[in-house]
C-alpha cells in the first residue's frame, strides 16, 4: 500500500509555480506584463527558435533599486498592491507578487535593473531559485530579465510542452496580442530564425493593425468605440470577407489586460450576425474598458480567465457596439449615398438577432421598428421594385415621408455613366472608386428582401398591391394549417389571403415590392415546408418569413438584368444596413482593389 507522504516545501513551491508559468508563452505574457505596469515606453522581447532556451524582455520602464530588485524575487512581493482592499480594484496587471518568483525557481534568471534614482544598476542571478550572485552593473533606466533554460529542474513539465514550432506560436500569439493593445507603446519583436520587427509608436491601433497585418490584409478594417452603460469598447475589426475558421486573430482586453473570454468571444461574433458564415470568426480587437470592481482578475493562476460582476451587461455591450460598427460599415459605393447612409447608421433599426435583440444605448429594448427608420426602408424598397421590376400601379405615398431622400436617390439612380456588366446572368460587375466590386445578383436582392420584408414584420406599415384577378392556390390540408399560423405575418408584408372553398385559397393582394409571379411563388413556398433552410428553423416565425420571401422573391442567378436594374440592384444593395452578406452568411460581394489588379499584372 502507498504511504502518504508530505511533499517538501521544494516540490510544493514548485507545483505552485507550475500554475503561473506553464509553458513559455506564460513566462512572456508575465514579464510583458511587468514592463506595462513599470510604464515602459518601450519593451523589446527577444527568443530562441527553441523558446525553453532564451527568453529576454528589456523595458526602459522605472527600473527598481538594488532592494526592490532582491525583494521582487521573493514570493508574494509586489509593489502593486498596499491593502486587502486593493484587490478588489486592481489597476495594474499583476498584484500577487509570485510570477518572478515563480519564474525564477524553474529556470536560469538572470535580472538586470536600474531605477532613475540611482546612477548604476543591480544584476541578480538565480538558478532554480537560488542566487547565485548579486553585483553593480552600469546600464541605462530599465529593466531587463533573461529566463534560461525553462524547466530544467522539472523535466515533468517539460515534457507536456508541445512541439518547439506550437510553443513558439503561442508565445508569438501572446506578444502580437499585447502589441495590439498598446498601440502607444513601441514593440520589438524578435525570434531567432523566424520573426525580427520593430513596431515604433503608432498614432492609434488602426495604424499598429495596418503595419502588423500588411496594407491588404487590413483592408476594410475599421476603428469603433462604442460607451454603453458605463462600459466602453472599443478596437478594431476586420471586414467581414476577412473572418477566418480559428479565433486565433482575434485580441480581447479588459483594462489592458489580455484575456481569453468566450464570453466576449461569442458577443463579437453576434455582432457581426450574418455577415459571416455560421463557423466563421471575425478577426478584430476588442478592448474594454469597466470600473475595475465589475472585474475579478483574480481567478486564474495565469489571469487568463476573469469574471465579470455583471457579464449580461458587459455581453450587450460588445455585441451591440460591434453590430453598430457593422451597421456604419459602408464600403466605398460607386454612387455618394453618404448622407441616407449617415441617416440610417443613425437610426438604423436592423439588428441581426431577431425581435429580441437589445438595442444600442438610449434605446429601450421594447422600442419597435417604427418611425423613420421604417419609412426610410419602405420607401427604398419601392425605390427599387420601381427600377428592377414594372412601375408599380400607384406611385403616390412613400415619397411624401421623405421627400429629401428620394430626391437623392433618384439622382444616383439617375447616373448612367457608370458601366455595370453583367457576368454569365449571374454576377454584376461594377467599378468603384478604389477598383471592381462584383455582386451576386441573387444574393445581393436577397439582402435588399430580407431588410425590406423585416422592417414590414417588426414594423406597422404594410404596402400592397391589389391584384385586378385574384390568384387562386391549391392547398394541402398541412399547408392550410401554415397558412392559418403565418397569415397576421405574411399580411403585415402585404399580402391578402383568404380561404377559398376547401382545398383553395385565394391571393388578392401582394407586397408592391416584387412582381406578382413572384410574390405567388414566394408565398407558395413559405406554405410547403421548406427544407433547404434549416437555418430558419429556430428562428421566430417573422424571421422565417422574412428568410424565405426574400430568398424566394429575390432574382434568380441565370435572370438577365437590365442596365438599369443592375445599377438599382448594387445601389440598393449598398444602402441596406449589413451589405455584406444575404440573410443565410452568405457574401453578396467581392472586392477587389486597384492594388490587388496591379500586384497580379506586376505593375507593384
Ligand atoms: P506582480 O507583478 O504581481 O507585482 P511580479 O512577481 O511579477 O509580481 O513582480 C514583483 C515586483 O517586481 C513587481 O510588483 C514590481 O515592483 C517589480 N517588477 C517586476 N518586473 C519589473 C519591471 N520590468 N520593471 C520594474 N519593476 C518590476
Ligand atoms: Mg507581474
Amino acid at each position: 500500500m502507498a504511504t502518504i507522504r508530505i511533499l517538501s516545501p521544494d516540490v510544493a513551491s514548485k507545483i505552485r509555480a507550475g500554475e503561473v508559468v506553464d509553458r513559455p508563452a506564460a513566462v512572456v505574457k508575465e514579464l510583458v506584463e511587468n514592463a506595462i505596469d513599470a510604464g515602459s515606453r518601450l519593451i523589446a522581447v527577444q527568443v530562441a527558435a527553441n523558446p525553453e532556451r532564451m527568453i529576454r524582455v528589456q523595458d526602459d520602464g522605472a527600473g527598481m533599486s538594488r532592494e526592490d530588485a532582491l525583494l521582487s524575487l521573493k514570493r508574494h512581493a509586489t509593489s502593486k498592491l498596499a491593502s486587502d482592499s486593493d484587490l478588489e480594484a486592481i489597476a495594474t496587471l499583476g498584484f500577487r507578487g509570485e510570477a518572478l518568483a515563480a519564474i525564477a525557481e524553474v529556470c536560469r534568471l538572470t535580472l538586470s535593473t536600474r531605477s532613475a534614482d540611482d546612477l548604476s544598476g543591480t544584476q541578480v542571478e538565480v538558478l532554480g531559485g537560488a542566487t547565485l550572485q548579486v553585483q553593480g552593473v552600469g546600464r541605462a533606466v530599465g529593466t531587463t530579465i533573461t529566463v534560461e533554460d525553462l524547466f530544467f529542474n522539472t523535466p515533468a513539465r517539460l515534457r507536456f510542452l508541445k512541439s518547439r514550432d506550437a510553443e513558439s506560436r503561442v508565445l508569438s500569439r501572446v506578444v502580437w496580442s499585447y502589441v495590439l493593445t498598446y498601440p502607444a507603446i513601441h514593440w520589438r519583436f524578435k525570434v531567432e530564425g523566424r520573426e525580427d520587427t520593430d513596431l515604433p509608436v503608432a498614432t492609434d491601433l488602426l495604424e499598429r493593425w495596418q503595419i502588423l497585418y500588411g496594407r491588404n490584409a487590413a483592408e476594410g478594417a475599421e476603428a469603433f468605440e462604442h460607451e454603453t452603460g458605463g462600459v466602453t469598447v472599443r478596437g478594431v475589426l476586420a471586414a467581414p470577407e476577412q473572418a477566418r475558421a480559428s479565433r486565433d486573430h482575434q485580441v480581447v482586453a479588459v483594462n489592458g489586460r489580455v484575456i481569453t473570454s468566450p464570453a466576449v468571444g461569442a458577443a463579437l461574433r453576434q455582432g457581426y450576425g450574418n455577415l459571416i458564415p455560421p463557423d466563421r470568426n471575425p478577426i478584430a480587437v476588442v478592448s474594454i474598458e469597466i470600473d475595475p470592481s465589475m472585474v475579478d482578475v483574480n481567478v486564474h493562476p495565469t489571469k487568463r480567465e476573469v469574471r465579470f460582476r455583471d457579464e449580461a451587461r458587459l455581453f450587450h455591450a460588445v455585441r451591440s457596439s460591434v453590430e453598430n460598427a457593422m451597421r456604419r460599415y459602408v464600403p466605398v459605393s460607386m454612387t455618394g449615398t453618404a448622407a441616407g447612409d449617415a441617416a440610417r447608421a443613425e437610426g438604423g433599426p436592423w439588428s441581426p438577432g431577431g425581435a429580441s435583440t437589445p438595442r444600442s444605448a438610449g434605446q429601450s429594448a421594447g422600442e419597435g421598428h417604427g418611425g423613420v427608420a421604417v419609412a426610410q426602408a419602405e420607401m427604398d424598397g419601392l425605390e427599387v421594385a420601381r427600377a428592377l421590376y414594372a412601375p408599380p400601379a400607384t406611385g403616390a405615398g412613400p415619397e411624401e415621408i421623405r421627400e429629401g431622400d428620394a430626391l437623392t436617390l433618384r439622382e444616383n439612380l439617375s447616373e448612367s455613366e457608370i458601366q455595370i456588366w453583367q457576368l454569365h446572368d449571374r454576377y454584376l460587375l461594377a467599378p468603384i472608386r478604389g477598383g471592381l466590386v462584383i455582386v451576386d445578383q441573387h444574393a445581393a436582392h436577397e439582402r435588399i428582401l430580407y431588410e425590406e420584408a423585416r422592417a414590414r414584420l417588426y414594423g406597422d406599415q404594410s404596402l400592397s398591391q391589389h391584384l385586378l384577378f385574384p390568384r387562386v392556390l391549391d392547398v394541402t390540408p398541412d399547408e392550410l394549417d401554415r397558412l392559418l399560423l403565418l397569415e397576421p405575418h405574411v399580411r403585415r408584408l402585404g399580402y391578402e389571403v383568404s380561404l377559398f372553398g376547401e382545398r383553395q385559397v385565394a391571393i388578392r393582394a401582394v407586397p408592391t415590392s416584387v412582381p406578382e409571379e413572384a410574390a405567388v411563388a414566394a408565398l407558395q413556398s413559405l406554405l410547403a415546408r421548406d427544407e433547404s433552410h434549416h437555418d430558419s428553423a429556430g428562428d421566430p416565425p417573422e424571421e422565417h418569413v422574412a428568410k424565405t420571401f426574400a430568398c424566394h422573391a429575390a432574382v434568380r442567378s441565370g435572370q438577365a438584368l437590365a442596365p438599369e436594374e443592375r445599377r438599382a440592384l448594387i445601389d440598393r444593395l449598398f444602402a441596406t444596413d449589413l451589405p455584406h452578406g444575404d440573410p443565410h452568411g452568405r457574401s453578396t460581394y467581392v472586392r477587389v482593389s486597384m492594388e490587388e489588379l496591379d500586384r497580379r499584372f506586376g505593375r507593384r
